[in-house]
């Protein structure tokens, strides 16, 4: 029999996170990702990476998600890719 393959459902929502003192932040109870919103270029995609790992590898650490999100963000960049919308 295959295996289910589960799809990670996520929402992610812009705004200023000064407060919080963070660029992005994941919330596994209601599947949300929050960016702040002044984030750009390689920054963004990091942190939006950083959370994407959060959210659909919730059991590894802080470290490894740290290594992996700046890994993926250099090659992603380097590649071309980029933002298209605000
Ligand atoms: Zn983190």
């Amino acid at each position: 029999m295959p295996r289910k393959r589960q799809r990670q459902q996520v929402q992610i929502v812009y705004r200023k996170l000064g407060r919080e003192k963070a660029r992005g932040q994941y919330c596994e109870a209601t599947g949300v990702i929050e960016l702040d919103e002044r984030l750009a270029g390689e920054e963004h995609l990091e942190v939006l990476l950083h959370e994407a790992l959060h959210a659909i590898q919730p059991h590894h650490d802080e470290a490894v998600v740290e290594r992996d999100a700046l890994n993926l963000a250099r090659i992603l960049w380097a590649d071309g890719y980029r933002r298209t919308s605000p």
